[in-house]
């Protein structure tokens, strides 16, 4: 299978198209990003990488950070994380508080906004909030083998300033006893991971041990067990996009991960780690163009996890 032959198809044929959806304008930062970029990036369990457009072109990762401290809390503190946020699909939109009433602070599962700042809480444990920020940044650094990944302090200082809604909902479960640090503390920590600024290549070079049944498939390290990878996996097929998820699923038909700076990371396990990023985003915060590349990869490759 040609590989760099199916992303060059469709960065050529998604090229016309460019611009179309819109740029979060929630935050400001991410407001002033051009719309008309498409970058993809895949990463094999062989070893090899195939990029196409822009590719290497760093972008705000937002939500698709809620993967890797999903993993770095669940290295810290196991399966008991599960008492503090559930596995379930929202059907509501990332940042809602609307279920948080009724579920008594526990979040419906990690890739909510309400869940992941859970999650970001247990990675803040034993440490003050600078350090935090450095192991969520090592952590990515090492999994992509590149030192020069870096945090945008404008993007996070930008959602520091605007983020009424995220401080909502941190206050909500404090009061609910789901949070065991300060609401500033937590939401400092979790502004900064949204605001990791990495590029496809880089991006897809970090998810590879999630294709590769946890481990590392260029060093041979082990990140997490197979069990683990695939349970992570499984929580991106049915949460990664939202109340977009099932719609997700059912065109792409991978775990995926998407963020409202565009990209998304996709995970065919067993064979490749794939980013993609295009800042143009449908209605309910998921990149357009980037789930359409997805889907024509996905039919060209026979990648879905639900047979081609
Ligand atoms: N930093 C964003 C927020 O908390 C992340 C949302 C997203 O990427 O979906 O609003």
């Amino acid at each position: 299978m040609d590989i760099q032959a199916i992303i060059d198809d469709i960065s050529t044929a998604l090229r016309p198209r460019l611009g179309e959806g819109s740029v979060a304008s929630y935050i400001p930062q991410l407001a002033k990003v051009d719309p008309k970029q498409l970058g993809i990036a895949i990463t094999t369990v062989e070893g090899e990488t195939f990029v196409s457009g822009d590719a290497d072109i760093a972008f705000s990762i937002q939500s698709v950070s809620k993967v890797f401290t999903l993993t770095l809390a669940l290295g810290k503190a196991g399966e008991t994380i599960w008492k503090r946020v559930g596995r379930e699909p929202s059907g509501s939109a990332f940042n809602s508080i609307v279920q948080l009433e009724q579920e008594h602070g526990v979040p419906r599962n990690p890739f909510i906004n309400a869940g992941a700042i859970v999650v970001t809480d247990m990675v803040l444990s034993g440490h003050q909030p600078r350090e935090a920020i450095g192991e969520i940044l090592r952590f990515l650094r090492y999994l992509a083998d590149d030192e020069t990944i870096s945090i945008d302090e404008a993007v996070a200082a930008s959602e520091q300033e605007t983020g009424y809604r995220n401080r909502a909902l941190a206050n909500f479960m404090r009061g609910f006893g789901n949070l065991e640090h300060p609401v500033d503390h937590v939401l400092g920590v979790y502004f900064h991971q949204c605001a990791l600024s990495m590029t496809c290549r880089q991006l897809a070079r970090a998810g590879l041990f999630l294709a590769n049944h946890g481990r590392d498939a260029m060093t041979g390290h082990s990140v997490v067990s197979p069990r683990r990878a695939r349970r992570i996996n499984a929580l991106m097929l049915t949460c990664g996009h939202y109340d977009g998820s099932g719609d997700f699923a059912y065109h792409v038909g991978l775990p995926g991960k998407s963020g409202v700076g565009g990209g998304i990371m996709a995970i065919a396990p067993g064979k490749a780690s794939i980013a993609v990023w295009s800042p143009g985003l449908n209605k309910v915060g998921n990149s357009l163009l980037g789930a359409e590349a997805l889907e024509m990869l996905a039919a060209r490759t026979g990648w879905s996890v639900f047979g081609a």
